[in-house]
């Protein structure tokens, strides 16, 4: 038998896939396995994809190994990546790597990422009466009464040794999971009359390819709609994906379902070792769990008979891939949904304008809960003018927010407050000739932490100490702009000097287990006030926080992105949402420089559906999605000049042969020019349909190829332009 085997190396090029040939031996339910293969001198790593006929004039080799006892790919996760190769113009063989944890990517050891228990048992056909030694007969007597036992449970090492060498004790290995110690809630599932509606609609529709849009205010309890749509799946004897954006940042959702759930679901965490997520993806591919729930990647679970997918927070920029394959999730959703005739639920209360709008067309079914839970109105929101504040010589804080904070810390209610940015200050600049301290690979400033005393870059990792003297003047004033969580947290302390204060970024959640203490410690009322990045924002429900305060509402506003209305008003929305969501009444305060900018004011008043039509009116005016397609061509080289010449020619290039509709931007130089020692450049296309897209981007990735003084690299629908 002839196969097609997909080459794993260093070069990346859409078509390293081979003919082989397999003998008869090794032939039986090769498909999906990893094999060894000669490739040109050497000895390569390969998974095989199809079987196939031998090619005429081409002499086969022959497969030198196979690897696994059982292929690591199913048919459905082989075509699932030839379609994400077709879609995204990416190598087959990064869609498989996505997919696979990575214990079974090229040259990581499969057996030694299994952990096995040695077990000892007794011979049932050797006769024991002849054995006198007090010690062995112990060991017998005890193996009689327990069929198996340990091996390290047995005391009398040396005895237990003669009876195996007497074959009267035999040993085996047995494989074990380990135990990731995922967080259990017990709380009873008791729907809402609107919740069992929503449901009840769901559920009907169970075995059709259809997307559902549930649009639920915060705290509306999409949560308990999921949990018993669920549960009817597995009833009908199926499987179900529950998506989230980001394990860690939702525990609370990912504890919920195992609360409900218990044994048969399987948690893929960002955080996992590798052999956990072995673990975890050997149980999903034997068929020991009913539910998987994690981040974008458990998309590919290899679970058999899909009853539902379910997209928690759909907006969550998350679910799109920023490196390759740049894949959105849902299109493999939706390619899912197709094979196994299920529903897709995508659940948010800030879905993106495009689902909306998708909604809106009738492309999605439309579902909305528009109660929440507590029956509490949402919170209610004030907007401070920071440039008032500002004259006033309030540079952080304004005075109602101070106040506020004051009133909730001596009700002994608890406060979030939110500064979309880490670290202590934004930049560090000499005030006599103006040197701002510049990462020496990128060309993006650098991030003072504090608590280290390092500046950090934020996009290669660059850091270095804390400079005193400007290299320039050598002037020792050295100034720092603006504030992160590290200074918020260090002001507050200073105002309030009896406030227990915790910061939750990516610097004091890096150690595994330190952000479900912090969020544990918060619960449990051991500090007032929590500081923190858009990571508080997401899935959190904190019963005592009765304010929330966004220290700079504009941050994501200056961002140079056509979604950065959207942005806005989505983190201001969630945030906000994370206030009163128990018995008390919830307050929020955004501080600003724009107060009248829409995505502010309509964040305020919980607003979503007129937010939606005021920036479709944006979109509309300015072609952008959901009008018209964007593709970004992403240039990049070492040599700036190399790089801008061929980002020119690239842009020639579309013009002669794309449709005179297309727009083609560009080049232009990427939002960061420099990152890591290479030079970004960019064209953008806009289009409604292009017939002819998908062969010139073929055409241009086949003359770049081989090219390795300049990266070409292509994003369909992209997160960041
Ligand atoms: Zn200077
Ligand atoms: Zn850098």
């Amino acid at each position: 038998m002839y196969v097609n085997v997909l080459i794993e190396t260093k070069v990346k090029s859409n078509n390293m896939m081979f003919t082989y040939h397999a003998s008869k031996d090794v032939c039986d339910n090769i498909i999906g396995k990893r094999v060894l293969v000669p490739f040109s001198s050497r000895i390569v790593e390969g998974f095989v994809i199809e079987f196939t006929s031998l090619p005429t004039n081409y002499e086969a080799k022959d497969i030198l190994k196979v690897i696994d006892d059982e292929p690591v790919l199913n048919e459905e996760l082989i075509n699932i990546g030839k379609y994400m190769s077709d879609k995204y113009l990416c190598p087959l063989i990064y869609t498989y790597q996505a997919m696979l944890p990575k214990a079974l990517k090229a040259n990581h050891k499969v057996n030694d990422k299994v952990k096995t228990l040695t077990y000892v048992k007794l011979n049932p056909f050797l006769d024991v009466s002849n054995v006198k030694i007090k010690s062995q007969i112990e060991i017998i007597s005890l193996l009689k009464k327990n069929k198996n036992l340990l091996k390290s449970d047995i005391k009398s090492k040396s005895s237990l040794k003669k009876l195996i060498e007497k074959g009267i004790v035999t040993e085996y290995k047995k494989e074990i999971y380990r135990d990731i110690n995922a967080t259990e809630t017990k709380k009873e599932v008791i729907l809402t009359k609107e919740q069992n509606e929503i449901s009840s609609r769901i559920k009907q529709s169970l075995g059709i390819s259809k997307v559902y849009l549930l649009y639920g205010v915060t705290g509306s309890g999409k949560t308990e709609v999921y949990i018993d749509v669920v549960k009817k799946v597995i009833e009908q004897g199926k499987t179900s994906i529950i998506l989230v954006p980001e394990i860690s940042l939702t525990p609370q959702i990912t504890a919920r379902f195992k609360g409900v759930f218990k044994d048969k679901i399987a948690i893929l965490h960002s955080s996992l070792s590798d052999g956990e997520r072995y673990d975890e993806f050997r149980k999903i591919k034997r068929g020991e769990v009913k539910v998987v729930i994690g981040a974008r990647s458990a998309i590919f679970a290899p679970l058999k008979n899909i009853g539902i997918i379910i997209i928690d927070e759909e907006h969550s920029e998350s679910y799109k891939q920023e490196n390759n394959p740049r894949y959105n999730t849902l299109d493999i959703a939706l390619k899912r949904s197709k094979t196994h005739n299920c529903p897709v639920i995508l659940g948010s209360a800030t879905p993106t304008i495009e689902s909306f709008a998708r909604a809106k067309k009738g492309y999605y079914n439309y579902l909305e809960l528009c109660q929440r839970v507590n029956k509490k109105p949402l919170p209610k929101v004030e907007i401070v003018d920071m440039k008032n504040e500002i004259r006033k010589g309030n540079k952080i804080f304004s005075s109602l927010l101070i106040n506020k904070i004051e009133d909730r810390l001596n009700k002994k209610e608890q406060i979030m407050l939110l500064i979309n940015r880490r670290g202590y200050s934004n930049y560090l600049t000499c005030p006599n000739c103006g040197y701002v301290f510049k990462c020496p690979n990128c060309d993006i400033t650098l991030t003072y932490h504090k608590t280290s005393g390092m500046m950090r870059c934020h996009y290669c990792g660059y850091a270095e100490y804390k400079k005193s003297v400007c290299p320039n003047c050598k002037e020792t004033d050295i100034r720092q702009i603006g504030s992160g969580t590290e200074k918020i947290q260090e002001e507050i302390k200073e105002i309030f000097t009896d406030a227990k204060v915790v910061r939750m970024d990516a610097d004091t959640t890096s150690k595994k287990g330190s952000h479900n203490k912090i969020i544990n410690d918060f619960n449990e009322g051991k500090y007032d006030i929590l500081v923190g990045t858009q990571m508080i924002a997401k899935g959190l429900n904190f019963p005592n926080v009765t304010l929330v305060g966004v220290i700079n509402g504009d941050s994501s506003l200056n961002i140079p992105n056509f979604r950065s209305s959207e942005r806005t008003f989505s983190l201001l929305d969630q945030v906000i949402g994370r206030s009163g969501r128990a018995l008390k009444a919830g307050e929020a305060i955004i501080q600003t420089y724009n107060p009248d900018h829409y995505s502010i004011v309509f964040a305020s008043k919980h607003d979503y559906k007129n937010f939606f039509v005021r920036e479709m009116l944006v979109r509309k005016k300015l072609n952008y999605p959901p009008y018209c397609f964007i593709t970004l061509i992403k240039i990049s080289s070492k040599d700036f000049n190399y790089g801008i010449n061929e980002a020119k020619k690239i842009s020639m290039f579309l013009k002669n042969n794309l449709s005179s509709k297309t727009s083609i931007l560009g080049p232009s130089i990427a939002s960061v020019l420099k990152i890591n020692n290479n030079y970004n450049f960019q064209v953008i296309l806009k289009y409604k349909k292009d017939d002819k897209l998908y062969d010139t981007l073929n055409e241009l990735i086949k003359i770049y190829e081989g090219n390795y003084k300049v990266k070409i690299e292509l994003d369909f629908d992209p997160i960041n332009l």
